[in-house]
């Protein structure tokens, strides 16, 4: 899962961007509306996280702007205690969730977790497929209940997975949602990664759909 932290507050950017990187996520960042607008246009995010008081181009413009384009992943934002008109003005611009600054880091953690897992159409914060759970809030995995590990790439590449089971994904869309924006991307060594979750879980949920990407089936779908 890929995210997008727009804060101008550097200390604050820095704690957001250390937390959401300990939880699994990889994280791109922005100082400023205008740079943020950019990203959010033209990456993939899985959600974002968007502080309202922003310089060059506020907040709401950045939403409003995003939202006109067609732009739909979730958006966090972050507002000033007490405003709130900002609220109001961020929801009406598409915000999906906010919180109030100051904050505690677990509530935007669990936050983002509820928005990744929404937006995926999940319910809990725990995914399973067949004998594969996942547990999101605090990235664990088991197979038949016994702990697999996972280095953190291969949890992204599990994670992603497990939130659009189902579906088959482009190996060109993994790489979007595994990598920062500074990777040098090279789609080929998806194809490795993935033959090393399949190793570790020991099981062939993971099914390579030729010259199409892959897909994570429940058993009784796999052929
Ligand atoms: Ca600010």
């Amino acid at each position: 899962m890929r995210l997008l932290v727009v804060e101008d507050d550097p200390d604050l950017n820095r704690q957001l961007v250390t937390a959401l990187t300990e939880a699994g996520y990889v994280v791109d960042t922005a100082l400023d509306g205008e740079e943020g607008h950019f990203l959010g246009d033209t990456e993939p995010y899985d959600a974002v996280i968007l502080d309202l008081g922003l310089p060059v181009k506020d907040g709401v413009s950045v939403l409003e702007d995003w939202r006109r384009n067609e732009r739909s992943m979730p958006v966090l934002i972050l507002t000033a205690r007490d405003r709130w008109s900002d609220k109001v003005a961020g929801f009406d611009a598409g915000a999906d969730d906010y919180v109030a600054k100051p904050f505690h880091m677990e509530e935007v953690l669990a936050r983002v977790r509820a928005l990744l897992r929404r937006s995926a159409g999940h319910s809990t914060s725990e995914l399973e497929c067949g004998p594969i759970m996942i547990d999101t809030k605090g990235a664990r995995v088991t197979v038949d209940g016994n702990a697999i590990k996972l280095t953190s790439l291969e949890y992204r590449l599990l994670s992603y997975l497990m939130h659009h089971k189902g579906r088959v994904i482009s190996r060109t869309e993994l790489v979007e949602h595994l990598y920062d924006q500074d990777f040098d991307r090279d789609s080929n060594t998806i194809e490795v990664f993935v033959g090393r979750v399949r190793k570790k879980l020991g099981t062939p949920l993971i099914q390579t759909v030729r010259g199409l990407g892959y897909c994570l089936a429940e058993p009784d779908d796999a052929q």
